[in-house]
C-alpha cells in the first residue's frame, strides 16, 4: 500500500488520536477545494473537528503557505489563512495536522485548474429573460430520491407545504421546453441542503452551505445542470441565503464564536421593515431588530460582521461561481444582512468576476427606498452598495394598480409611468429585474382575475419595457394561485412534471385552448424579445397615458420599437402626431403581435384590451 492510499483510507476514516487533549478527529474543511490562478490569492479555511485546536497545521507545496492560524472560543475549529500564489500548479495540497509533533492527519486538499479566465464570465443582463422556478414543485426526473436516509421530511405531495419530490434531473428533462419558450435565463430557488423536519422544500433554510440536497441531487448534478442550460445558450443564476440559514444547520449546536449569529435573550423576529435600513431618521430600536432579528424561529440570522463568518460567506460565492460555472447570484433578502458585509461581499465577487450580475431581493414599496439598495457613488444616497441589480417591486406593485383600477390622475397606467419617471434614483435601471409576481406573490394571472386580455397586457408591458424581466414557472401556463391562502398555492406542481400526472402542460396537447394561447403568446414575444436590441438597451421614451392609453418608445441607434397599451374596452384610434420625435424617418412598422405590415403610421387603431408593440421600419 503506498503512502497516499494510506492516508486516504486514515481520512476515510476521520482519524482519531487519544491523548491528554481529548479525541482529535476531522469532520469538515471548507470551503472544501479551491482553483489556482485567482485574483485572490487570500483563502480562509475552515476546519471543523473534535479538538482540532490543539493541532498544529502544515502545508508542504510549492506555491501554497500558511499565512496564519486563528483559534476561537470552540476547540473544535480551526481557521487557516492560506496564500495560493498564481503560479502554484493545480494537485493535491496535503494540509497536515500535527500534534505534539507527530503527524495525526491529512486533509487532501484538492487545487484544481479553472475553467476559464474570469473576464469572459458574462452574467444575466437586459437580453435576458429569467425563468425563476421551484425546484420541489416543477418536475419529479427520479423518484428514487424522493425520500433520502437521514433526511429528517419525507415527500407528501397530498400536503401543500410539504416536499413534492421535484429535483434537478427533473428541470433536466424540460430544459428543451424552456429552451422553447424563449427564456434565457433560469434562477432555481435554493438547491442546497435543508435537512428541517418542516417546511424544507423552499429551500431557504440551508443546513450545508456546500452541498446541494440529496433530495435534489448532488453537487455534479447541479454543475452538469449548468452545462446543459449553456449548451442551449441559457445562462444561470443561483439563489443565494447570507441573511440567514436553518435552525438545522450542523453548526447551530456548535458554533465557532457565540457572536457567529445574532443571538437575542428570547426568540427576537425581525420587524420585516425594509425601509428602516435606508430611513434617515430611524431610531436603533427598530434597526437593531431590522438587522438582526430572526426572520423566523426555524432561521437563524447570521451575523456577517464576525470576520470568520464574512470571509466564509465570500469564499462560498465563490466557490459555487466556479465549480458550478454560474452566470449569476440572486441575493435573497437583501436589506436584512448587514449592509457594509454586503457591499463588501458584492465588491469581492465582482472582483474575481467582472462581468457576472448579482440581483439582490429588495423587497420595498417605493422607487427610492428599492434605489438605496442599488448604487454607485455618484448618484447614491447613502452607502455605496456595488449592487448591480435589484428587484423592482414598486413597478410590481404598479403593474397590478395599471391594469386593475381606473385611470386617474396617478392610477390606473399613469402608475406605470410614475415608477418609471422615478427611475432617476436607480444608476442603470435597465439592470432592474422586473416580474409580475413570483414565488412568494400571488399568481400573475390570478392578480389579472384570470381575464386573458390583461394577463397579455401585462405581458406585453413587461416584455418592452426597460429592465430583466422574470418569469416564473406556470405562468405561460396560467397557473393561479393566492398568496393569502398560503405558500403552497402559489408553489403548485407543474402539471405534466410527475410521472403519471393526468395533464402534461409540458405539450401542447396537455394544454387547454386558453393556455395554449397564453403560452404561444408568452413564446412569441420572448423569441422575438431575444435579438430586439431596442428592448434589450434602447433608451425608453414614455408618453403620459391619456384616455386609457399608454405609448412609449424603445430606440437604440436605428432600431425603434413602439408599444401602445390599450386598456379601453373598446377599439381605440390613436391619432400619432404628438410621438412625432419618436416616429419621424419611419414610414411603416410590423406588429409583432399579428406579423402584419402596417403601412399608415399616421393614426393607428388597436383593438379594446390589448396590447400592440410595432417595429418601426425606415
Ligand atoms: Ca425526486
Amino acid at each position: 500500500m503506498n503512502l497516499k492510499k494510506l492516508l486516504l483510507i486514515l481520512f476515510a476514516m476521520m482519524f482519531f488520536i487519544h491523548s491528554q487533549a481529548g479525541d482529535i478527529k476531522i469532520n469538515k474543511v471548507e470551503p472544501p477545494c479551491w482553483w489556482i490562478g485567482m485574483k485572490e490569492g487570500f483563502l480562509q479555511l475552515m476546519v471543523y473537528g473534535d479538538n482540532i485546536t490543539n493541532t498544529e497545521p502544515g502545508i508542504n507545496y510549492a506555491g501554497v503557505t500558511i499565512e496564519q492560524v486563528h483559534r476561537t472560543s470552540n476547540p473544535n475549529y480551526l481557521f487557516i489563512d492560506l496564500n495560493i500564489e498564481k503560479e502554484a500548479a493545480p494537485g493535491v495540497v496535503p494540509l497536515v495536522f500535527n500534534y505534539e509533533g507527530e503527524n495525526i492527519g491529512v486533509y487532501d486538499f484538492q487545487l484544481f485548474k479553472r475553467r476559464k479566465d474570469s473576464e469572459i464570465r458574462k452574467g444575466f443582463s437586459p437580453e435576458d429573460v429569467i425563468y425563476l422556478l421551484m425546484p420541489d414543485r416543477f418536475s419529479n426526473g427520479d423518484i428514487t430520491n424522493d425520500d433520502v436516509n437521514g433526511m429528517l421530511q419525507k415527500s407528501d405531495r397530498s400536503d401543500l407545504n410539504g416536499r413534492h419530490g421535484g429535483d434537478i434531473r427533473g428541470i433536466v428533462y424540460h430544459l428543451d421546453y424552456i429552451h422553447d419558450l424563449g427564456v434565457t435565463t433560469l434562477w432555481v430557488n435554493p438547491l442546497l441542503e435543508n435537512n428541517m423536519p418542516w417546511f424544507s422544500y423552499h429551500g431557504y433554510a440551508i443546513t450545508d452551505f456546500y452541498k446541494v440536497d440529496p433530495r435534489f441531487g448532488t453537487n455534479q448534478d447541479y454543475a452538469d445542470l449548468v452545462q446543459a442550460c449553456h449548451q442551449r445558450g441559457i445562462k444561470v443564476i443561483m439563489d443565494m441565503v447570507f441573511n440567514h440559514c436553518g435552525s438545522y444547520h450542523w453548526w447551530i449546536n456548535e458554533l465557532p464564536e457565540e457572536n457567529w449569529i445574532n443571538q437575542w435573550p428570547v426568540f427576537t423576529r425581525t420587524n420585516y421593515r425594509n425601509p428602516v435600513i435606508p430611513d434617515p431618521h430611524s431610531s436603533q430600536y427598530d434597526f437593531q431588530k431590522m438587522q438582526k432579528g430572526w426572520f423566523d424561529i426555524t432561521m437563524p440570522d447570521l451575523n456577517q460582521h464576525n470576520p470568520y463568518l464574512a470571509n466564509y460567506l465570500v469564499q462560498n460565492s465563490i466557490w459555487w461561481i466556479e465549480y458550478a460555472d454560474l452566470d449569476g447570484i440572486r441575493m435573497d433578502t437583501y436589506p436584512y444582512a448587514f449592509q457594509d458585509f454586503m457591499a463588501t461581499w458584492v465588491q469581492k465577487v465582482l472582483d474575481e468576476y467582472p462581468n457576472i450580475n448579482i440581483v439582490g431581493e429588495a423587497w420595498l414599496q417605493k422607487e427610492s427606498l428599492t434605489g438605496y439598495f442599488k448604487g454607485d457613488p455618484k448618484s447614491r444616497l447613502g452607502l455605496n452598495t456595488h449592487l448591480p441589480s435589484v428587484t423592482d417591486f414598486p413597478l410590481y406593485f404598479a403593474l397590478s394598480k395599471a391594469l386593475n383600477e381606473e385611470e386617474s390622475w396617478t392610477g390606473g397606467l399613469n402608475s406605470l409611468y410614475y415608477v418609471l419617471a422615478q427611475d432617476i434614483v436607480y444608476h442603470d435601471p435597465l439592470y432592474n429585474v422586473i416580474f409580475p409576481d413570483n414565488h412568494d406573490l400571488t399568481r400573475y394571472y390570478t392578480s389579472m382575475q384570470e381575464d386573458l386580455d390583461k394577463y397579455k397586457i401585462g405581458l406585453a408591458f413587461l416584455l418592452t419595457t426597460r429592465g430583466i424581466p422574470m418569469i416564473y414557472y406556470g405562468t405561460e401556463i396560467l397557473m393561479t394561485g393566492e398568496e393569502n391562502k398560503g405558500h403552497g398555492f402559489i408553489r403548485k406542481d407543474f402539471p405534466g412534471g410527475w410521472p403519471g400526472d393526468p395533464l402534461d402542460a409540458f405539450v401542447s396537447t396537455g394544454r387547454s385552448p386558453q393556455q395554449e394561447e397564453a403560452y404561444q403568446y408568452i413564446k412569441n414575444l420572448l423569441n422575438w424579445r431575444k435579438e430586439n436590441k431596442a428592448i434589450h438597451n434602447g433608451k425608453l421614451i414614455q408618453f403620459i397615458p391619456e384616455n386609457g392609453t399608454y405609448v412609449y418608445f424603445r430606440t437604440h441607434g436605428d432600431e425603434s420599437v413602439m408599444v401602445i397599451l390599450n386598456k379601453n374596452i373598446t377599439e381605440k384610434t390613436v391619432e400619432t402626431a404628438r410621438f412625432m420625435e419618436c416616429l419621424e424617418g419611419f414610414s411603416r412598422g410590423k406588429s409583432v403581435i399579428t406579423g402584419d405590415v402596417i403601412q399608415n403610421l399616421s393614426s393607428l387603431t388597436i383593438p379594446a384590451m390589448s396590447a400592440e408593440i410595432i417595429e418601426l421600419i425606415k
